[in-house]
């Protein structure tokens, strides 16, 4: 077993800038350029640096969500960016991300019991729609959600609760990293208090690693 879940060499995302009609590369935004670091298990690694130096970039990357320009994401010893669709699918069930803005990430037109199921749904992991809903709800309580509301619809939500269906959908696949990328950034003071708490404590219970990501 590795002591570094994520190990992160030299990493570079360099986005083109188009021009003209026939949308030549005239340059690039050098988004990340050439970060290293390591995050051992079980621990919280916090990236923190100002508005636009990269670190939603940084996160997105390690998540396999882009294809870094140069240099490597090892998660548990893989090299996740060689591996084929399939492979990275299959590794990618192990780190999930919960994303800055839980207005903006959350589908406005399905319930929540079924956002939060998304992965569970994708990789076909309940036989029934019996352990699907069991399995929805437990997550829901863990996230200190009332597993009544589990029919209703995102924007029937306070801020800090679709926070908390964001981590839980997050949870479903019973990652070992998550990438909170600014996970309270958009909430009130006293909410973000209650989410830290949130996690801290799913980190304790669940054995999680957490890349913390925050201006
Ligand atoms: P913030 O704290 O404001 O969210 P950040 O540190 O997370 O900022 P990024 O969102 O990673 O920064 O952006 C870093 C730079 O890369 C910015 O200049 C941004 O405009 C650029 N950038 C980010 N994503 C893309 C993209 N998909 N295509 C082109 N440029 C991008």
């Amino acid at each position: 077993m590795n002591d570094n879940l994520v190990v992160i060499q030299n990493l570079k995302k360099h986005f083109p800038i188009y021009a003209g009609v026939f949308r030549r590369t005239v340059g690039w935004i050098k988004a990340v350029d050439g970060i290293s670091f390591n995050i051992p298990r079980g621990k919280t690694l916090g990236l923190v640096g100002e508005s636009g130096c990269g670190k939603t970039t940084a996160g997105r990357t390690l998540a396999g969500l882009y294809q870094p320009s140069s240099g490597t994401v090892s998660f548990d010893g893989i090299p996740i960016h060689s591996l084929s669709r399939r492979g990275l699918s299959q590794v990618r069930r192990r780190f999930q991300m919960v994303f800055q803005d839980p207005y903006g990430s959350l589908n406005p037109r399905i319930p929540i019991g079924s956002i939060i199921a998304e992965g569970l749904d994708i990789h076909k992991l309940c036989q029934s729609r019996q352990e699907r809903r069991a399995a929805v709800e437990e997550l829901m309580e863990k996230t200190g959600l009332d597993a009544a509301w589990i029919n209703r619809y995102a924007h029937e939500f306070s801020g800090g609760q679709r926070q908390r269906i964001g981590i839980a959908r997050a949870l479903a696949l019973k990652p070992e990293l998550l990438i909170l990328d600014e996970p309270v950034s958009a909430l009130d003071v006293s909410i973000q208090l209650q989410i830290l708490e949130l996690l801290n404590s799913l980190k304790a219970e669940l054995g999680l690693t957490y890349l913390f990501i925050a201006h």
